[in-house]
């Protein structure tokens, strides 16, 4: 756990949000400046930064994120209509928070990527 990481602290209770999953690696929840009708987040429950830190170790985390991002996605009734993970990993990408997550978008349709 980093002190000054938000979702470190989403993550431990420490700071206040409404946990919609979380099993042994990861938690959802809702983004709170969402850019589509249902906008979640994915996050490790172990602070972890960019994925260039990655390690054979942390496989079973990052395949264990997208199985709950599949589950939310479900859950969230947009696993038919078609959603979209987003991972954003520094500066150019717009990332502000430094803990590694997904963003699961859907709800509308979402235009070509790129
Ligand atoms: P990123 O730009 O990929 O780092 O995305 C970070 C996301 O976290 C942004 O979409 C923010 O709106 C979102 N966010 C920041 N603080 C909170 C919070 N306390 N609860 C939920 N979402 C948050």
């Amino acid at each position: 756990m980093s002190q000054d990481c938000i979702f470190c602290g989403i993550g431990s209770g420490d700071i206040e949000s409404e946990i919609l999953y979380r099993d042994d690696a990861c938690f959802a929840i809702r983004d709170t400046a969402p850019k589509a009708p249902v906008h979640l987040l994915v996050i490790p429950n172990r602070h972890f930064t960019f994925l260039e830190g990655l390690t054979p170790d942390d496989h079973a985390m990052i395949g264990a994120m997208f199985a709950a991002a599949e589950e939310m996605a479900r859950r969230e009734g947009i696993a038919g209509s078609g959603y979209r993970l987003v991972i954003n990993q520094r500066g150019d990408a717009g990332q502000v928070v430094d803990h590694l997550h997904f963003h699961v978008l859907g709800g509308r349709p979402l235009g070509a990527v790129g």
